[in-house]
C-alpha cells in the first residue's frame, strides 16, 4: 500500500521532471489535475494493489521523456477519469479548459478500438487507421502510447495468462506499428520488448542475459569504430553530418535470429553504423573511401540509392571487417533519405519545416531521437502548421475512409459517404435480406443514413423484411453493396421490378415541385429512351428496377432536358423540399450553412411546428440535379435532422 505522503511525492517528482524542460510550467495546475484524478479514482486499486492514481502519474512520467507539454501531462493524469469514474468530460472541461478536455475525450474514444486474438491482417490494418484517424491531435496518440507502455510494464500483475497474451499481441500489432510509423523509438522499443517478454518468456530471458554480458565491450567498440570511420572520411575530405551507432533492441535481435536462422553470436557480433552525408555523390565517395581503408565482405554491398526498395527505402549498405576484425555493417545515406527512412510520415513534415528554417541547424537537431515529437508538440501552438501536418497525415494514411463500429466493437472500414446499407453488406449479405432499419449511436435511423467515423451501428432485422429495395442502390456507396443489391433485384419478377421502379421514379419526380404534373410527358419519355438507348418504357423501368440503370443518371438527363426547354431561368431551377428536425436552437442555421457552403441560393424558408418536431420547407435554386442530391445527403448527416421529405403534405 502506498500512503498519502508517498502519493504526494509522486506528483512532486513528476513536476520536477517536467520543469527540466518546461520553464513556464504552471505547477499548481498540474497538482490540481493530480488531486482531481486522485479523488476521482479514490478507492480504486491497480491489479498489483497500488492505488489507481499511480498509473496515470507513471504514464505522465513516460511522457516527460518526450518533452510533452503541460496540457498533455494534465490530460494524461486525467486520462482514465471519464472511462472509469462518474466524472464527465464536461466537468473536466469546466475545470481544466477546452484543450485538456479535447485531449482526454480523444483518449477516451481510442479506448473503443477493439482487438481480438484471431483478427485478420486486413482488420488490423483498419484498426491502425482508425487509431490514427480518431486521434485528431498527435498528442492523443503520444498519451495513449505512454498509457500502454505503463500498462505493459506492469502486465505481470494480471493473473490470467490469456489476458496478458491478448494485450501483448494487441500492443505488438496495433500500438508498436503506430509508434514505428510516427518514429517514436523512445516508446516503440520498450513496448516491443515488453511484448516479447510476455509472448516468448524463455527467449527473452536468454537474449537479455546475453546482451547484458557483452554490453560494456560493445559500447567501447562502437565508439572506436565511429572515430575510425570519421578519421577516414576526414582524410578523404568528405563532410560528415553525423555517424550514429545503432543498437538493436531485444525483440529485433530475436526476430533476426529467427529470420536468418543464425545464433545470437552470429547476429550480435555485428556492429552497425549509419553515416549521414550531404548529398548522393558524397554517399558514393564515402563508400569508396571506406572500401579503400577496410576490407569489404564479399556479397554484402547493396546499392538502394541507385535501385530503391519497393517501399522507397534508399541507402547504400556494405559490411566491412572493421576494428579488431569485427564485422561492421555500414549504411550510407543523405539526410533526406535518413528522415524518410526513419520517420516515415513525420519526415514529410520535416522536409517542409527545413525548407523554411535554417537548413543545417534543423537537420542536426532532428537527429536527436525525439526531436520531431517536440516539433509536433510545438506545432499545437501554431494552428496553420498543425493543419498542414494533419492534412499530410490524412493524405497519406486515411485517404477517404471512415471507420464504423459494430455493437461488439469490431471496426468496419468503409469509403467516405457510405451509408448503413454499405455497413450491412460488409457484415453479411444475409443480414441485408432481413434488415429494416438501424440504430446509430443508440438512435433509431433509416438504413439509408450516411455514416461517419466512430458511429456505432446496429442493424435491426425482421423476418418480415422484404429485402433490398431499388432505392437502396441510390444510397449505397460500395461496389460490394451495389452489386449484391443488383443481384438480388434481378432475381425478382418483372412486374415487381416495374412497380418498384415506378415508385422510385415517382418519389424522385416529386422533388420537382414546380412541375405541373408528376407523370412524364411523351416527349420526355422519348428523350430519355433515346438517351439510354432503350426501346420501350417498360424496359427502361425494368432497368431501373434491377439496378442496371441508375435513377440519378435518369434524373440528371431529365433535368438537362427541362433546362434546355426553359426560356425563363437559364441554367437555374427552383426546387422545394422539407426537412423534419428536432425542436432545437440553431438547427436552421446549420442547414442553411450546409446549403450555402455548396454555393446554392436559398429562396425562402417556412417552418411549421408539429407536436414533437419541426418541419422546415426550403426553396432553393440549383444548377443541376447532382447538386440537389448532394444537398439532401449533407443535410441528412446533420445532428438533429430526422428526415428529408418531398413536400409539406406528405411530411405531415
Ligand atoms: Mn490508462
Amino acid at each position: 500500500m502506498v500512503d498519502i505522503a508517498s502519493q504526494g511525492s509522486m506528483i512532486e517528482s513528476l513536476i520536477k521532471l517536467a520543469k527540466e524542460y518546461l520553464d513556464d510550467l504552471n505547477e499548481d495546475r498540474v497538482r490540481d489535475a493530480f488531486n482531481f484524478a486522485k479523488n476521482a479514482h479514490e478507492g480504486q486499486l491497480r491489479k498489483d494493489g497500488s492505488p489507481y492514481i499511480s498509473h496515470p502519474v507513471s504514464a505522465a512520467e513516460i511522457l516527460t521523456q518526450l518533452h510533452a507539454d503541460e496540457d498533455s501531462l494534465i490530460a494524461c493524469l486525467l486520462h482514465d477519469v471519464p472511462e472509469d469514474t462518474d466524472i464527465t468530460i464536461d466537468e473536466i472541461k469546466a475545470q481544466f479548459g477546452e484543450s485538456v478536455s479535447f485531449l482526454v475525450e480523444g483518449i477516451t474514444k481510442l479506448s473503443k478500438v477493439h482487438y481480438r486474438n484471431d483478427m485478420a491482417a486486413r482488420q488490423i490494418e483498419s484498426l491502425k487507421k482508425l487509431f490514427l484517424h480518431s486521434a485528431k491531435d498527435p498528442r492523443i496518440i503520444l498519451i495513449k502510447l505512454a498509457d500502454r507502455l505503463h500498462n505493459m510494464s506492469t502486465i505481470e500483475s494480471l493473473p490470467k495468462p490469456e489476458k496478458r497474451e491478448r494485450i501483448a499481441r494487441e500492443t505488438l500489432e496495433i500500438f508498436v506499428p503506430i509508434a514505428n510509423l510516427l518514429g517514436i523509438w523512445q516508446l516503440k522499443y520498450p513496448l516491443e520488448d515488453a511484448c516479447f517478454k510476455v509472448l516468448h518468456p524463455e527467449d527473452y530471458a536468454r537474449i537479455s542475459e546475453q546482451v547484458k554480458e557483452s554490453q560494456a565491450e560493445r559500447s567501447e567498440l562502437i565508439k572506436e569504430s565511429i572515430n575510425k570511420v570519421k578519421e577516414v572520411l576526414y582524410k578523404h575530405d568528405i563532410h560528415v553530418i553525423s555517424i550514429l551507432g545503432r543498437r538493436k533492441n531485444l525483440y529485433s535481435i530475436f526476430r533476426k535470429m529467427k529470420r536468418s536462422r543464425k545464433s545470437f553470436n552470429q547476429i550480435y557480433d555485428l556492429i552497425a553504423l549509419r553515416v549521414i552525408v550531404d548529398n548522393v555523390s558524397a554517399c558514393y565517395r564515402t563508400l569508396g573511401a571506406i572500401h579503400q581503408s577496410f576490407t569489404p565482405k564479399m556479397g554484402r554491398l547493396k546499392d538502394y540509392i541507385a535501385i530503391p526498395k519497393s517501399n522507397g527505402y534508399q541507402s547504400i549498405h556494405t559490411t566491412i571487417f572493421g576494428i579488431k576484425g569485427t564485422l561492421t555493417e555500414i549504411q550510407i545515406r543523405t539526410m533526406d533519405m535518413h528522415l524518410e527512412n526513419e520517420f516515415g510520415i513525420a519526415a514529410h513534415y520535416f522536409y517542409r519545416a527545413e525548407q523554411e528554417v535554417r537548413q543545417d541547424k534543423v537537420k542536426e537537431k532532428v537527429l536527436k531521437k525525439y526531436e520531431w515529437v517536440q516539433k509536433i508538440l510545438a506545432l499545437q501552438r501554431n494552428v496553420q502548421g498543425n493543419d498542414r501536418f494533419i492534412k499530410h497525415l490524412k493524405l497519406d494514411i486515411f485517404e477517404d475512409r471512415i471507420f464504423v463500429f459494430t455493437p461488439r466493437g469490431d471496426v468496419i472500414d468503409l469509403p467516405r459517404g457510405a451509408t448503413a446499407i454499405d455497413f450491412t453488406y460488409h457484415i453479411h449479405s444475409d443480414l441485408a435480406l432481413r434488415a429494416v432499419d438501424c440504430n446509430i449511436n443508440g438512435e433509431r435511423k433509416a438504413i439509408t443514413t450516411p455514416l461517419k467515423s466512430g458511429d456505432v451501428v446496429r442493424i435491426n432485422t425482421s423476418e418480415e423484411a422484404e429485402g433490398p429495395e431499388v432505392k437502396w442502390l441510390d444510397m449505397a456507396k460500395t461496389n460490394l453493396a451495389r452489386s449484391k443489391i443488383k443481384e438480388f433485384l434481378k432475381e425478382r419478377d418483372k412486374t415487381e421490378l416495374i412497380m418498384a421502379a415506378e415508385t422510385l421514379l415517382q418519389r424522385k419526380l416529386e422533388y420537382f415541385t414546380d412541375r405541373a404534373h408528376i407523370e412524364l410527358s411523351k416527349d420526355e419519355k422519348i428523350y430519355l429512351l433515346q438517351a439510354f438507348h432503350l426501346d420501350s418504357w417498360e424496359s427502361l423501368l425494368i432497368n431501373i428496377g434491377d439496378g442496371s440503370l441508375d435513377v440519378h443518371e435518369l434524373m440528371a438527363k431529365l433535368f438537362d432536358y427541362e433546362q434546355g426547354n426553359s426560356h425563363l431561368n437559364e441554367g437555374i431551377t427552383q426546387l422545394a423540399f422539407c426537412v423534419e428536425v428536432e425542436n432545437k436552437v440553431g438547427i436552421l442555421g446549420r442547414i442553411c450553412n450546409v446549403i450555402s457552403m455548396l454555393g446554392v441560393n436559398i429562396m425562402k424558408v417556412e417552418s411549421l411546428n408539429t407536436a414533437k418536431n419541426v418541419i422546415l420547407k426550403l426553396w432553393v435554386e440549383i444548377e443541376n440535379y447532382e447538386q440537389f442530391e448532394i444537398i439532401l445527403r449533407e443535410i441528412l448527416k446533420l445532428k438533429g435532422v430526422l428526415d428529408v421529405k418531398k413536400d409539406t403534405k406528405k411530411a405531415l
